[in-house]
C-alpha cells in the first residue's frame, strides 16, 4: 500500500492552549518531519466543569494559535460530538478516514506515564504511532527510575513497551500506519494550564506561558477569573 505523508494529532483540554502545548509539538513535528499537525480539543460536560472555559472558548483559543502556525489546524470533531469520547473513538475515526495516512499522536511524558490507565489502550497501537514530547525535564530515561507511586507501579511495563515498539529515527514513523513510539527530545517547558488558571485568578502575571493573542482573548472574555477556576 502507498502511504500518505504522516497526519500529527494532538488533543488535550487546552484550558487554555499554552506555550508548552505549541512549542514542544512545533519542534517534535520538525524532527519527525510532521508537516500537518490537528489540535483536537476535547469535550468537557458543562455540568462537570462550571468554572473552567467554555468548549467554544477552548475551540477559539485554539483557532488563533492555529492562525498563526501552519503546522495545525484545529480539528473540532470532539468538541462537535458533544459527549465525552476517548482517543480511541476519534482515532478509529481519523483512521476509517484516512486509511493510507500514518497517524502520530502526540504526548506529552507525563500522558506516556498514564497510557496503561487510557480507555482500550492497547488498540491505540493499531491505529497510531506516539510522538512524545518532553515536560518538565521528566526526561524518558529518568522514567523507570522515578519513584513516584504510578511509576513504580507501571515502570516495568513502560519499559516493556518501549523496548517493543520505540523507534528512534523517526522515519519510520513514514513508512508503517501505526505501532511505534518516538520520543522526540523536544525541550521542555515547565507549564500547565491549571497552574496559569491559578496564576490568573490570583492576579499574577502568565506573559511568559501564552501567546499574547491567547492573553487578549482571556481578558476580552473575562476567563479563568475566579479561584472556583483552577480546581
Ligand atoms: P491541566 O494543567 O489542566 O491538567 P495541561 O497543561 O496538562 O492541563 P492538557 O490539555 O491536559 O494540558 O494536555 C494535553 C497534552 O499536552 C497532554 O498530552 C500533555 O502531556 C501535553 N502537555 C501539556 N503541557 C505540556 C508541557 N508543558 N510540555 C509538554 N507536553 C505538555
Amino acid at each position: 500500500m502507498q502511504l500518505t505523508p504522516p497526519l500529527g494529532i494532538f488533543g488535550g483540554t487546552f484550558d487554555p492552549i499554552h506555550n508548552g502545548h505549541i512549542y514542544p509539538v512545533l519542534e517534535g513535528a520538525e524532527k519527525a518531519n510532521i508537516k500537518k499537525v490537528a489540535l483536537m480539543p476535547c469535550y468537557i460536560p458543562s455540568h462537570k466543569n462550571p468554572a473552567a472555559a467554555s468548549s467554544e472558548d477552548r475551540l477559539k483559543m485554539v483557532e488563533l494559535v492555529c492562525a498563526d502556525h501552519g503546522l495545525f489546524y484545529a480539528d473540532p470533531r470532539d468538541i462537535s460530538r458533544g459527549i465525552p469520547t476517548f482517543s480511541v473513538d476519534s482515532l478509529t475515526e481519523i483512521r476509517k478516514a484516512m486509511p493510507n495516512t500514518p497517524l502520530c499522536f502526540f504526548i506529552g511524558t507525563d500522558s506516556l506515564q498514564s497510557l496503561f490507565t487510557w480507555h482500550q489502550w492497547p488498540t491505540l497501537f493499531d491505529l497510531c504511532h506516539f510522538v512524545v514530547c518532553e515536560r518538565n525535564a521528566e526526561s524518558i530515561k529518568t522514567l523507570n527510575s522515578n519513584t513516584d507511586n504510578s511509576l513504580k507501579r507501571h515502570g516495568p511495563q513502560l519499559q516493556e513497551l518501549l523496548k517493543k515498539r520505540q523507534v528512534f529515527n523517526p522515519m519510520a514513523l513514514h513508512s508503517r500506519l501505526a505501532g511505534h513510539i518516538y520520543v522526540a527530545n523536544t525541550q521542555s517547558l515547565t507549564v500547565s494550564s491549571s497552574k496559569i488558571r491559578q496564576q490568573l485568578a490570583n492576579n499574577q502575571s502568565v506573559d511568559s506561558f501564552l501567546p499574547p493573542k491567547i492573553i487578549d482573548y482571556i481578558q476580552q472574555h473575562k476567563l479563568y477569573q475566579t479561584r472556583a477556576d483552577f480546581c
